[in-house]
């Protein structure tokens, strides 16, 4: 069942609302920004998703393919989620940072099911042979 929890960057100047489901699954990656970045998200749609504040505080990194929007905080540099359409990933999606959201138990993180992918080399259904690291 969808639950609503809320989220911002570090300096607080972006924050944001998302209903998601934690036994839906979360997911890290290994591709070459979510390696450096560290980043751990779970995949909502875009209606799931609200920007409550920062607009203005967010700057837009793209690169390769440029399929994906990346946005963090120009102030405190913390990336609170991606955004773009991926066709693997079912078109239009919002990966939220599960680690910008503050009203969520540890425990809840903890026991949420984590699914990695292979996003390295562009095989977004298959696992990374090594996922210890990510
Ligand atoms: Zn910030």
């Amino acid at each position: 069942m969808k639950k609503t929890y809320h989220g911002s960057c570090h300096c607080g100047r972006v924050r944001f609302e998302v209903a998601m489901d934690l036994n839906e699954g979360t997911g890290k990656c290994n591709c070459t920004i979510c390696t450096k970045s560290r980043f751990w998200g779970i995949l909502v749609k875009p209606e799931d998703f609200k920007l409550l504040a920062g607009e203005d505080a967010l700057s837009d990194y793209q690169f390769s393919r440029r399929l994906t929007h990346h946005q963090f905080c120009r102030t405190c540099g913390v990336k609170t989620f991606v955004h773009g359409h991926i066709k693997e990933v079912g078109g239009a999606f919002y990966s939220v940072s599960l680690n910008c959201l503050d009203d969520i138990d540890a425990s809840e993180l903890a026991e949420a099911p984590v699914q990695f992918f292979d996003g390295r080399n562009d095989a977004w259904r298959l696992s990374p042979p090594e996922t210890r690291h990510l």
